[in-house]
């Protein structure tokens, strides 16, 4: 469910054609709705808020490697929403964008010791912790600043998941979080730190996930070490879920419903008396973005391929090129005619700049306006400038109104930050 809906043939982000948008902004470009991050934002809040009793005063953190420009979390922090980080850039972003430190949590397999700093400093809610090596660092930079921040041990459940292979976090031989068998003694030894507070577990098992087993078997684990840690004396508070929950890139309709995601993770929880977090990235923000492109011109070959060459490239958005990841590419207005196979690529010089192979669409021409649907997750955030083109830009839509929440570069912005050495 989203808010890009054909109005007199012509596909619109909220009340504002993308033509308008296309016009006023150039191409490429990404538009993000407001009103379908808030509805996804509100299902999500509202299915937590039914089960106060399992899970307790929920988190929920935006994961905000999955979008994080400031004005997309700015309206989702307005609701109330936390965020999940993985770098000092991000807890950065997060707090600039009004996300109070208390609902920020700070994850990820490689944090250094300046950003564990940083983290310790504006007081974030939780440090996921990953490894052992890590919790030694960890305690050893706390103690530096008479500190003790909370933590979270990260379990590696040894349930992969996720709709690709280079998407998968929770296999046993992942690089993320601790094995079951070693986590005890980690948070054991944790317990016995004056610079560290173990408070509870966190999972992240992998990303586009379509069906609940996987992510029941892993908060299962949760549970099961939550209640052998207990049982060694140990207090266990808080139970981070993660994210990882699908969107239907593909138009399904199987997919589990947000609300049975958290009435699972509620049975699972049921009892334990911890307060829960989610860490949704993909769920809040892919269906609330898509990727505004042009036609540059439509090449055929003598062998009947079609090639629909397009402004926006793999350097715009790299998921198709990195996990062969598919968007849905629809024609801002349509043109009659009989369907015809296209294969979709872009300019960059790289044979992996190619979004599809034999699309089925309209008679497509020069100049037609594109829309890359699901884009706003892992989009505008993977973007580099790769062959000198500067950043794609990012539109916020509200209504009938719009603002550009990130400029495109000039080509002297892009020359600016580098200089010609003076040996030469
Ligand atoms: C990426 C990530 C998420 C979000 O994953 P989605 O599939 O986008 O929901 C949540 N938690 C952690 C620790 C992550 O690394």
């Amino acid at each position: 469910m989203h808010h890009f809906d054909r109005i007199n043939g012509a596909l619109q982000a909220e009340g504002v054609p993308l033509k308008t948008l296309a016009e006023a902004v150039g191409t490429p470009a990404y538009v993000y709705s407001s009103a379908t991050l808030t509805r996804h934002y509100g299902l999500l809040a509202d299915a937590v808020a039914a089960h106060p009793a399992a899970l307790g005063d929920a988190l929920i953190a935006f994961a905000v490697k999955a979008n994080s420009n400031l004005s997309v979390l700015a309206t989702l922090a307005r609701l109330g929403c936390g965020a999940d980080t993985v770098s000092e850039g991000e807890i950065r972003r997060a707090l600039k964008a009004g996300v109070p430190a208390d609902r920020i949590v700070f994850s990820g397999v490689g944090k250094t010791d300046a950003e564990l700093a940083f983290a310790i400093e504006v007081g974030v809610r939780q440090i996921n912790v990953e490894s052992a090596v890590e919790l030694d660092r960890l305690i050893a930079v706390a103690a530096s600043k008479g500190a003790r921040p909370e933590i979270a041990i990260r379990v590696n459940p040894a349930v992969g998941a996720g709709g690709h292979a280079k998407i998968t976090t929770g296999g046993a031989t992942d690089k993320f979080g601790v094995p079951a068998d070693e986590a005890h003694a980690l948070y054991a030894r944790a317990s016995l730190s004056p610079h560290v507070t173990p408070v509870g577990l966190a999972c992240h098992i992998g990303s586009q996930i379509t069906t609940l087993e996987p992510l029941e078997a892993a908060f299962r684990a949760l549970r099961t070490m939550t209640l052998e840690l207990r049982a060694a004396g140990l207090s266990v508070t808080r139970l981070d879920l993660g994210g990882g929950l699908g969107v239907p890139y593909h138009g399904q309709s199987d997919l589990p419903s947000i609300a049975a995601y958290v009435a699972m993770a509620a049975r699972v929880l049921d009892g334990l008396e911890v307060e829960a977090a989610f860490e949704p990235g993909r769920l809040l923000a892919a269906n609330a973005g898509v990727l505004l492109s042009r036609v540059i011109q439509v090449n055929e070959r003598g062998d009947g391929r079609r090639f629909l060459v397009l402004d926006a490239g793999m350097n715009d958005l790299m998921r198709p090129a990195l996990y062969d990841a598919f968007h849905d590419l629809v024609p801002v207005r349509p043109r009659e005619g009989e369907a015809r196979l296209y294969d979709l690529v872009g300019p960059i010089c790289e044979s992996t700049d190619i979004f599809a192979r034999d699309r089925l669409l309209p008679p497509m021409q020069a100049g037609d306006l594109v829309a890359f649907m699901g884009a706003g997750a892992y989009g505008a955030v993977l973007a580099s400038e790769y062959n000198s083109r500067p950043l794609v830009p990012e539109v916020l839509v509200n209504g009938e109104a719009y603002a550009i929440v990130r400029r495109r570069p000039s080509y002297e912005d892009l020359l600016a930050r580098e200089s010609v050495v003076n040996w030469l």
